[in-house]
């Protein structure tokens, strides 16, 4: 008998929850107490350093280096007086997480004692060991110099006992190392490109933000499940496990009442975040038995994407003060709806104004489908780039099954929005001239309401949806750093909109005024984006044969999607507008494939030992009970009613007979397929070997696996089975 099993299910299933005492003061009273912010700046800051950090922070310049030693020492003064003793450069490397290393502020008083010392060098600029982070060969190892350096528009924080100081993460010959450095280049790019398209319509603009709101979905298990579930502790996610026979089919779980235990550590996990400044705003049950959601006020992209990390970060720790163990991974169970991260976005200006609103005066409304229709247009240009963003060996089990966004990048914008297109796009052009030089800035648009009605009924299925005020890439990965996505959509965007710009200027000078010149390029972007747009069922067969017709990246393999980071015109894209050179895309590639193949090649040994040392040893004990019986059964009874008891046990044997075989044989064909993927030569065609030759018998297998949890006794059976992962909380 599983004892173990039953020990942790018992004990799961009697968890009381730990009460979280309510803070004596108020959110508003203890927001951002752990934020170096403004505030604390003002603070402990003099003066004239306030003024020239504060400008840093809103030009995006470079640290004046003669203010660091002061911003540090008050720093420091703030720190301690929080209790900190340790300091720490907190970078995104090229892996899923985040990197930190702490140092004590004690510096040795030459006379056997210490003191607290920061100094600006120690703010501005540290170089870690980095021999060990993925560089994609842009460093040899003994040459494995890489340094952090402070990204002061990201305020510092502490966590615990330690001042948490943002940082990029670049090799010592400057190519980036991590995705903050090209997500702050894809940033000023966009500020750049949109600022000047704004110009058209509003000379004051000065600056243009991007804006992120995420939305993280995360599934809670019970640690004692959890550590007795080899597969979910060492890959993310079960690699077998029949499905529950009450699963989401009820849809009682999405926005209900949220139990009690997972209450409490939501609860804790606010609290948390609102110290360190993370506006979290929404908090609900998802679709999946012990799914849930967690979403802040979106903020500027770069702080907004810190706050993510730091989230996934506050998760993993509160959760296991709890008891659970929080699970980020893409698709932990299959059967069930996966995990996903909507990147909600868009750009706004210094002024006020969100550029993807509509407003009240025509000029407005052209703004705003000048905004629409370039978007689009990066989009369409980009979409198996942008693809390619999103794409990870765990996002891939959720992409393309009916839960989430196909593996297609496609664009809904809803028919109130669709019908001001195809009108602009079928209005006459000279009308169009002679009607705006006649009327001044009023042009034919038709009037678009500033509530876009039809986006509050919005297509589930679609990856990049308009939603009234902003699009929402719904591809992303739960557990991805939503900086590679951003990164792609805000080069894009960027991209066109300087296309754009050249475009409407060049008619101008030649001639035509300014709002029929903008109007006759938007039509040429309309009648080109064309196949991007979709207001369909993305999750329908036939979506993937129009797609495919329209030209629309249809690759469902993720190494080979990650080919068109090497396109020429994704090259193009990004050394134009100065975010990456072709040699840090090329490094980047390699990263991602060998990534690929690690997270495969991991997922492959945990399944073939499992099924070697568990699996097929409790099977045979059973079948071994079960001949047993057969045995004592024939010595008991007479022949006739003998053939008749055995009848079933027989057929029973011989199937977990099958079953074993299969699973032995594949295994064994898993271990060779391996062999020969490993001696490939190549990050990219190991990886591809590895999709296409290993990663397909992991569903072969487990199906006989499946089968045989059905089949063996409950008693004997020694994983967690789903219903006791997924409905005890
Ligand atoms: P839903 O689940 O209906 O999509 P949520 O309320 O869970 O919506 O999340 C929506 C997210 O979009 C929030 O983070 C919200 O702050 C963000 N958001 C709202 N308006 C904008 C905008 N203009 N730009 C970027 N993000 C936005
Ligand atoms: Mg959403």
């Amino acid at each position: 008998m599983s004892t173990l099993r039953f020990k942790v299910v018992e004990e799961a299933f009697c968890k009381k929850p730990l009460e979280v005492p309510q803070p004596s003061k108020r959110p508003s009273e203890y927001f951002g107490e752990m934020v170096f912010n403004n505030e604390k700046m003002l603070r402990y800051l003099p003066g004239d350093v306030y003024r020239k950090l504060t400008d840093t922070i809103e030009n995006g310049g470079v640290l004046d280096r003669s203010i660091a030693d002061a911003v540090a020492e008050g720093m420091k003064r703030w720190a301690i007086e929080m209790k900190a003793t340790h300091y720490t450069h907190w970078f995104s490397p090229l892996t899923e997480g985040t990197a930190e290393k702490h140092d004590a502020f004690i510096e040795p008083n030459g006379r056997g004692g210490v003191i607290e010392e920061f100094t600006g060098k120690l703010l501005v600029q540290q170089e870690p060991d980095a021999s060990s982070f993925p560089s994609g060969g842009i460093r040899n190892t003994f040459e494995a110099r890489g340094y952090s350096a402070w990204d002061p528009s990201s305020p510092a924080f502490i966590v615990d006992d330690t001042l948490y100081i943002p940082t990029i993460f670049v090799a010592y010959t400057g190519e980036a190392l991590d995705y903050k450095a090209p997500l702050l280049k894809a940033l000023r790019a966009v500020n750049k490109a949109a600022t000047d398209v704004c110009h058209y319509f509003n000379p004051d603009v000065k600056k243009v933000y991007s804006y992120l709101g995420w939305e993280q979905e995360y599934f809670l298990v019970d640690e004692g499940l959890y550590a007795a579930r080899p597969d979910l502790l060492l890959t993310g996610r079960t690699l077998m496990g029949h499905e529950s026979s009450k699963n989401q089919q009820l849809e009682d779980h999405y926005f209900g009442a949220i139990p009690p235990r997972v209450q409490q550590f939501m609860k804790d996990l606010e609290i948390e975040a609102f110290k360190l400044g993370i506006p979290v705003k929404t908090r609900h049950n998802e679709v999946a038995p012990n799914q849930f959601e967690l979403a802040p006020v979106f903020e500027e992209c770069n702080l907004a994407n810190d706050h993510n990390m730091l989230i996934m970060a506050l998760m993993r720790k509160i959760a296991r003060r709890h008891g659970f163990r929080v699970l980020l991974h893409e698709k932990p169970f299959k059967g069930i709806n996966g995990s996903g991260k909507h990147n909600n976005w868009s750009l706004g200006t210094d002024t006020g104004i969100g550029l993807y609103s509509p407003g009240k005066t025509d000029n407005d409304n052209l703004r705003f489908v000048t905004f629409i229709v370039n978007t689009l247009e990066a989009v369409y240009h980009h979409n198996g780039l942008l693809k390619a963003s999103i794409a990870s060996a765990s996002n891939a089990h959720r992409l393309g099954a009916n839960e989430a966004p196909p593996a297609i990048i496609s664009s809904f914008i809803g028919a109130q929005l669709s019908k001001v297109l195809d009108h602009i796009e079928n209005s006459n052009n000279d009308d169009l001239a002679s009607f705006s030089k006649k009327h001044g800035m009023k042009m034919d648009i038709p009037n678009i309401p500033e509530l876009l009605i039809d986006n509050t009924d919005r297509n589930r299925t679609s990856p990049f949806a308009f939603t009234g005020n902003r699009f929402e890439f719904r591809a992303v990965g739960s557990q991805a750093n939503c900086a590679s996505a951003m990164i792609v959509l805000n080069t894009a965007v960027a991209e066109q909109l300087t296309k754009f710009k050249k475009a409407v200027d060049e008619k101008i000078a030649a001639g035509t005024e300014k709002t029929a010149a903008i109007l006759e390029v938007l039509r040429d972007e309309i009648k080109d984006s064309k196949p991007i747009h979709f207001e369909g069922n993305g999750y329908s067969d036939e979506w993937v044969a129009e797609a495919k017709r329209r030209g629309l990246d249809c690759e469902s393999s993720v190494p080979l999607m990650y080919d068109s980071y090497l396109q020429p015109d994704s090259i193009k894209m990004y050394e134009d507008m100065g975010v990456m050179t072709k040699k840090e895309l090329e490094a980047r590639n390699e990263v991602k494939w060998e990534t690929y193949t690690k997270k495969v090649q991991i997922e492959s040994r945990v399944l073939g030992d499992l099924s070697m040392s568990m699996i097929v040893p409790t099977a045979k004990q059973y079948q071994t009970k079960l001949v047993d019986n057969v045995y004592k059964l024939k010595q008991l009874l007479p022949a006739d009613k003998f053939n008749e008891s055995a009848k079933k046990d027989l057929e029973i044997i011989d199937k977990i007979s099958g079953h074993i075989s299969y699973i032995e044989e594949r295994v064994h064909d898993m271990v060779e397929a391996r062999k020969v993927a490993n001696h490939i030569e190549g990050n990219r065609a190991r990886a591809i070997a590895y999709h296409d030759t290993v990663a397909p018998m992991f569903d072969e297998i487990r199906y006989h696996i499946d089968k045989l949890e059905l089949m063996v006794s409950d008693q004997m059976w020694q994983l967690p089975k789903y219903r006791e992962l997924l409905f005890i909380r």
